[in-house]
């Protein structure tokens, strides 16, 4: 997984405002970065590479160099805040997502119950499937002996009440 740094989208309830600055990440070339992602996945049997941010198209060539320097035996799927209407307008978006077999593409919005809800996905070629990126609600609850509990994954909303309960 790559996590770009910088957004400006300004979703209404973005649950990773600490993305939002340009200024938080750590600089890397592009090449450095395609071996690092390349050994990783060779290292660890992975099958392809994920792009979330931040607002990876905010980096479009950027991250377009990255995809032309990946291992072609990994697939790539890309988050992105960005609405397709939006991606289609421009050429340097468009270059990433030729490079992408999966896209998930527009705004986050709190009111929906996961955040993949209400997005677009752009399928390229099989490497990916559909159902491979249907929402789940799964949810790992750690608890304690002290006061706390931690929860993770994305809970139903109903489910987060009675368990914050
Ligand atoms: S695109 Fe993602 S990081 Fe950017 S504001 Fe929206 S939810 Fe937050």
């Amino acid at each position: 997984m790559v996590w770009t740094q910088g957004c400006a989208l300004a979703c209404e309830g973005c649950f990773n405002p600490d993305s939002h600055a340009k200024a938080n990440g750590e600089i890397i070339e592009v090449p450095a970065l395609a071996r690092q992602v390349n050994a990783s996945a060779r290292a660890s049997g992975l099958r392809g590479l994920t792009l979330s941010g931040g607002e990876p198209l905010a980096q479009a060539r950027a991250v377009a160099h990255l995809l032309d320097r990946l291992d072609p035996a990994l697939d790539v799927l890309l988050f992105t805040g960005h609405e397709l209407a939006e991606i289609r307008r421009s050429s340097v978006m468009r270059a990433v997502i030729a490079r992408c077999d999966a896209v998930l593409a527009g705004r986050y919005s709190a009111a929906n119950d996961h955040p993949f809800a209400g997005k677009s996905l752009l399928l390229r070629g099989g490497r990916i499937r559909a159902d491979e990126l249907t929402p789940h609600h799964i949810i790992e609850l750690v608890v304690g002996t002290g006061p706390n509990a931690t929860v993770t994954g994305y809970p139903r909303r109903k489910t987060w009440t009675s368990t914050k309960n």
